[in-house]
């Protein structure tokens, strides 16, 4: 096996390609090399090597030793310089370098080979002895921190003390003696915390820094991060070697990092920064204040440092007749590193950089217009969830802003709501319509539930990658995080800032895109769907072949789909039509009832409420199939609770308390999602089927009237298991049918279909298509169904099994392939074994799951739907499954 690959000078034993072996970092610096570029020698130890440190209780392959050695040599030849030798030093950098790039890991390890006697060699070598000690300062500091374990805290304590002694108040202050002695001060502290010196060797030292890189892989940190971003532990790191450059050599010496575009604007415009005379950590630890590398960056920053187009003009044309090239050459915007040794440059990193999904988009859109890639790479280039930041509303401009606190911009958008102080609360408020914003100290996994239940989430304490950001931004959900001055009483429940004291239900705004957090309601504007978001949405409705709907039962719900590009309501939830206000007690007075006529009585309440809704929706969606499922109320959801609820119900149908909550208590259920609900309903009580069946033909025709087009409902009964349910409920709504046809003279034209959400109705799908003319996978009751978990209950342990392994993801969010998805895939092959041309969609969850959509594709469905949020969000990804 070849376990060490080697590049410089023009030539390379690997490429791009060989990111999997040699990691992004390996693969790219190789590809750079091939390219001419100048990059340090150096050489890469594959990722199998790292699988074999592990799959051999952490020892090495046996020909590593000599492979490296050989390697070094060949470093060696193409610096005139030897490892170790003080007569020809070569100094080199460890660094991790992993498939997918890893916070976390081990990170670096600069100016390694240098020693006691070394570092006279390169005081003499430089011709600066002070350049010569605080370089090995820095290497005995890292080194000790990330392959001894040593903190480095310890060395910044001694720095600090010697600084304060000495009168000085930079590092740069330091005089070549003095950091002799902090160094001999560092020296002792070392032996005296690990019982033994720093190691002189440099072989010793080499294999330390491998050793470390190796480890890291399974360090706690990386362990979680790889948890977090589904990154497999068999991929390894690889660990790169390369020659040190120097950007401590004196002020014609300088380190930098860029971009080739704007990260967060995507505008085409190099962005970056550097620092002279430093090392690469410098400019991340934020110790002095980077400059601009433009011109045109630093007077847009009204910065008074100079530019590097300035200061080093040769070396930054160069450095940007680079960067133009690599990202031609990877046809994407670059990350770059970079370091200028006594004015010559060196590329050190390039990779695609990380963006905010309108950089995504408009560099997408400007590539293509530059001919640099096509529209299908352009729309399989935006992760389809970020779209999700770019849909929330924003504070109106010109609206007066009460800012009462300031925190970070951790999840973007802007959202109003009342006060809650914890995740309960958040719940039960959202349960009776309120919109709420979650205010914790800081958030954890427990919080869960509350943050969906949330418009926004506002924490004290936390930063950018807090659990409430790192959260909140997954969610889609406007947060803003570390608002340092908030005090937060849990027990009062109130919040007080800077004077002003708020409390629970008190009304606020937070602006998840500045920070700002505002008292009162703030006017806000809807986001503009237009520009490079709209292009790649018509390159996505291009390709793509599913069909996208929404799940929709609100006129607001269903304008705003449709301005995201909603094509139909896959999904009307119809009992959703009653959780509000006086039509709940009607909803209520029907399911008390005791008898039919009781229950007619309220459901004529009902009808007309019904039918001005679906006629609304109707006009709405203005000709786009509209899909109207019948009642399925859980029946826990609907029965009244409190004595107030139980006397308002009691008092609107003249029966007495006692009698209205016995007979709630008769309709208690112990599994209300296994329950009387569903089609169960329709065929216990058929009439209410009918009244929604009458509802939904009276409206298409008084539609059909205003539009000028027919509406062609689809009707979809929920639940079924039996060919006979479905039967049973279809024949009364032909008999609806027919009823209206003849009251009005009018036929309308309607499909009935139904839900399969349930294992029975998957296998028994072929009887099933006999009748039913299209399907709809409910796939949150078919995951319920299929894995026997509620799902209202599922939240507490299933966190606990993704965290101990059992499962990787939640099988609500995404599509559990091998056991819900092989019962979507049987109940699909089955439906068109009957009827070739049955119509399939999907109405759970799901549907705006882009892993999900995925398999949908797969499936061969029609369409799915959505909530209207994630509309954008199927669009692409179903273009993406087809790609
Ligand atoms: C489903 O079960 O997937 C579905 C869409 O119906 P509901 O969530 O209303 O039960
Ligand atoms: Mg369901």
């Amino acid at each position: 096996t070849k376990w060490v690959y080697t590049f410089g000078d023009g030539a390379a034993e690997g490429r791009a390609g060989d990111r999997n072996l040699l990691g992004g970092k390996g693969a790219n610096l190789a590809e750079m090399c091939s390219l001419g570029l100048p990059v340090p020698p150096g050489f890469t130890i594959t990722t199998e090597a790292c699988n074999w440190y592990y799959a051999n209780g952490q020892a090495y392959p046996a020909s590593l030793q000599a492979d490296v050695a050989k390697a070094l040599e060949h470093i060696g030849a193409l610096t005139g310089r030897n490892f170790g030798d003080p007569e020809k030093l070569l100094l080199v950098s460890v660094r991790s370098g992993a498939r997918a790039s890893m916070p976390g890991m081990m990170d670096t390890v600069l100016n390694l080979g240098l020693n006691d006697v070394t570092v006279e060699a390169l005081a003499a070598d430089s011709g600066d002895a002070r350049f010569a000690y605080d370089s090995y300062r820095r290497f005995i500091q890292m080194y000790s921190d990330v392959v001894m374990g040593l903190d480095h805290e310890v060395f910044e304590e001694i720095l600090e003390e010697e600084k304060a002694r000495l009168g000085h108040d930079l590092d740069t202050d330091l005089t070549a003696a003095e950091w002799q002695h902090v160094i001999s001060l560092y020296k002792a502290r070392i032996e005296e915390e690990l019982g033994k010196p720093f190691p002189q060797e440099p072989g010793e030292q080499l294999w330390g820094a491998i050793g470390a890189v190796f480890s890291s892989w399974m360090n706690h940190r990386a362990i979680t991060y790889r948890r977090l971003h589904d990154i497999p532990e068999s991929w390894g790191t690889a660990v790169n070697v390369q020659a040190m450059v120097f950007g401590n050599m004196g002020d014609s010496s300088a380190t930098g990092v860029a971009f080739t575009r704007n990260p967060s604007t995507g505008e085409n415009l190099l962005y970056g920064e550097f620092l002279v005379n430093a090392q690469g950590e410098d400019v991340v630890a934020g110790i002095r204040t980077p400059q601009n590398i433009t011109e045109q960056a630093r007077i847009a920053a009204g910065s008074d440092k100079p530019s590097l187009q300035k200061l080093m003009p040769e070396a930054f044309a160069t450095f940007m007749e680079i960067s133009e090239r690599l990202e031609k050459h990877y046809r994407d915007m670059q990350d770059l590193e970079f370091t200028i040794e006594r004015g010559k440059l060196w590329m050190l990193q390039t990779r695609s950089g990380k963006r905010t999904a309108k950089a995504a988009l408009k560099i997408a859109v400007d590539m293509v217009a530059d001919g640099l890639i096509s529209t299908d790479e352009a729309v399989t280039r935006i992760d389809p969830t970020s779209l999700d930041q770019l849909l929330h509303p924003t504070i109106d401009p010109k609206a007066e802003r009460n800012v009462i606190a300031m925190g970070l911009p951790a999840s973007p958008g802007a959202a109003t709501g009342e006060l809650v102080f914890s995740s309960n609360e958040a719940e039960e408020a959202r349960a009776i319509g309120k919109k709420v914003i979650l205010v914790r100290i800081e958030t954890s996994p427990e919080d869960i539930h509350g943050m969906h239940a949330s418009e926004g989430i506002l924490t004290a304490r936390g930063g950018m990658t807090s659990h409430a950001a790192v959260v909140a931004r997954g969610m889609g959900k406007p947060c803003v995080s570390g608002a340092g001055t908030l005090r937060i009483d849990y027990k009062a429940g109130t919040l007080s800032t800077l004077g002003t004291t708020l409390r629970k239900g008190d009304i606020v705004t937070i602006d998840g895109s500045t920070g700002q957090v505002l008292k009162g309601a703030v006017a806000m504007l809807q986001p503009e769907l237009s520009g490079d978001f709209a292009a790649i949405m018509e390159w996505a409705d291009n390709i793509r072949r599913m069909k996208v709907r929404t799940n929709a039962e609100t006129p607001a719900d269903a304008r705003m789909a449709r301005t995201f590009g909603a094509e139909g309501i896959g999904l009307c939830r119809t009992e959703h039509m009653f959780f509000e206000g006086t039509r709940v007690v009607a909803m209520r007075e029907m399911i008390l009832s005791d008898t039919e006529k009781g229950r007619r009585a309220a459901l004529a309440k009902l009808l007309p409420m019904q039918r001005s809704d679906f006629l609304e929706l109707f006009e709405i969606m203005a000709g786009l199939p509209v899909t109207i499922r019948l009642l399925d109320p859980p029946l826990h959801e609907f029965l009244p609770k409190t004595d107030e609820e139980i006397e308002e119900v009691a008092g609107v149908m003249e029966v007495s308390v006692d009698k209205l909550r016995q007979r709630t208590e008769e309709l208690h259920e112990f599994n209300p999602m296994l329950g009387h609900r569903g089609c169960r309903l329709a065929i216990t009580y058929p009439e209410i089927a009918e009244m929604q069946a009458r509802a939904i033909f009276e409206a298409a025709v008084e539609a059909g009237k205003k539009t000028g087009s027919p509406v062609v409902p689809e009707i979809m009964v929920p639940l079924v298991g039996l060919k006979r349910e479905f039967d049973f409920v279809k024949a009364r709504i032909d008999a609806v049918a027919k009823a209206v046809a003849d009251e009005t003279g009018v036929a309308v034209e309607y499909l009935t279909g139904t839900m399969i959400e349930l294992p029975r109705a998957a296998l028994r799908a072929d009887h099933i298509a006999e009748t039913a003319e299209f399907f709809s996978f409910g796939t949150n009751d078919l995951t319920q169904t299929t894995f026997g978990i509620s799902r209202d209950d599922a939240a507490s342990f299933l966190e606990i099994y993704r965290q101990k392994g059992i499962i990787e993801q939640d099988p609500f969010v995404s599509i559990d392939l091998e056991g819900t998805g092989e019962l979507m895939r049987i109940g699909a092959e089955k439906g068109r074994a009957t009827r070739p041309e049955i119509k399939l969609g999907i109405c759970g969850e799901h549907g705006g799951d882009p892993a999900s959509i995925r398999f949908c594709e797969e499936v061969g469905l029609d369409y799915v739907s959505c909530s209207p949020f994630r509309v954008p969000i199927a669009r692409l990804a179903a273009a993406q499954a087809a790609v």
